[in-house]
């Protein structure tokens, strides 16, 4: 895993993205996007999800994808896994780390996944416990996912107290990484701040992730929050794909070059190629349908002068 950046970036396009549009990708066409986000620099690809694949045709390669992406020798893979019966087939694929998600609210948690979030909590327990008793599994990260954080389109505001106390029962369990996510797009900045400093005074060394959409126009603007209480990693998709299939209305995730710039542009580094990315994301969407992508930098470049964080961004390097 690679450690010399400020800010570690993870593509849930793959996941996130293509889970909430219509156009089925091919493996090929996957892996063909995968590779040149992997040359472009960025660190994680998120590269599916192991639900059972009547529910979502556009990820039922999600196997053969994390073989195929395992051969990228500076990528670090993940996959989401929604239960304990997915963690074991996550297990078996050769990942580095499954991501596992549950939602604070518990009347999401009952639409989505039909379970309380006790249960839900629950689950998460026996995939580390899985891990436990199995030793071939003991170098797979387990990270642990609070989705709906600030705020559910069923159950509407969600307490901060709440969130804590959800992730206090989580952190019981060890979990490698913690992901804090605004699912459907409520997130302000001030939220976020605080939501932030609150879960960084309790994770002692855990990483914690920020996962926003962009929903309400305000995803970099949370991050500029998130920054400022002390997180360094976050989810991004590719020309903003992505949505939630049991939140309607959500949009895509921010989106991955235009958070790049941002940070570059602060002066973080985040190691991964602006240019690199633009190539990536027009093979991405020589494949799209009729489906939207979003985006400022792809129209606008850098602007004129700028000093960008990372070598690999410095024209004449
Ligand atoms: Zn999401």
């Amino acid at each position: 895993m690679r450690t010399n950046d400020d800010i570690w970036v993870r593509e849930v396009g793959l996941r996130d993205g293509l889970q909430s549009i219509d156009t089925i990708f091919s493996t090929e066409a996957k892996l063909e996007w995968i590779r040149l986000e992997a040359d472009a620099g960025v660190p994680e690809i998120e590269l599916g999800s192991f639900v059972p694949p009547k529910l979502l045709p556009q990820l039922a390669d999600t196997k053969s994808v994390i073989a195929a992406a395992r051969a990228e020798p500076t990528l670090y893979t993940s996959a989401l896994v929604p239960n304990f019966r997915g963690a074991i087939d996550g297990f078996t694929s050769g990942v580095h780390q499954l991501n596992y998600v549950l939602s604070v609210s518990e009347a999401h948690s009952q639409a989505n996944v039909r379970k309380s979030v006790t249960d839900a909590v629950a689950d998460f327990g026996r995939i580390c416990d899985y891990r436990k008793e199995n030793k071939e599994y003991a170098n797979v990260r387990l990270a642990a996912g609070l989705a709906t954080v600030f705020g559910c389109t069923i159950s509407g505001d969600i307490k901060v107290n709440r969130v804590m106390k959800v992730l206090e029962e989580l952190l019981v369990f060890e979990p490698d990484e913690i992901v804090i996510a605004d699912t459907v797009g409520f997130a302000n900045p001030t939220q976020c701040r605080e939501v932030f400093e609150q879960v960084l005074s309790v994770v002692e060394d855990i990483p914690v992730s920020a996962h926003f959409h962009d929903t309400r126009g305000l995803g970099l603007a949370n991050v500029g929050a998130a920054l400022e209480a002390g997180v360094s990693r976050f989810d991004s998709s590719l020309g903003g794909l992505g949505g939630c299939p049991y939140a309607p209305g959500a949009s895509g995730n921010i989106v991955t070059e235009d958070l790049v710039f941002m940070l570059e542009s602060m002066g973080l580094k985040t190691g991964i190629s602006l240019d690199g990315l633009l190539a990536a994301r027009t093979c991405m969407t020589k494949y799209l349908h009729d489906e939207p992508t979003r985006g400022a930098f792809v129209n606008s470049g850098v602007p004129k002068g700028a000093v960008l964080a990372s070598p690999i961004n410095r024209l004449g390097t």
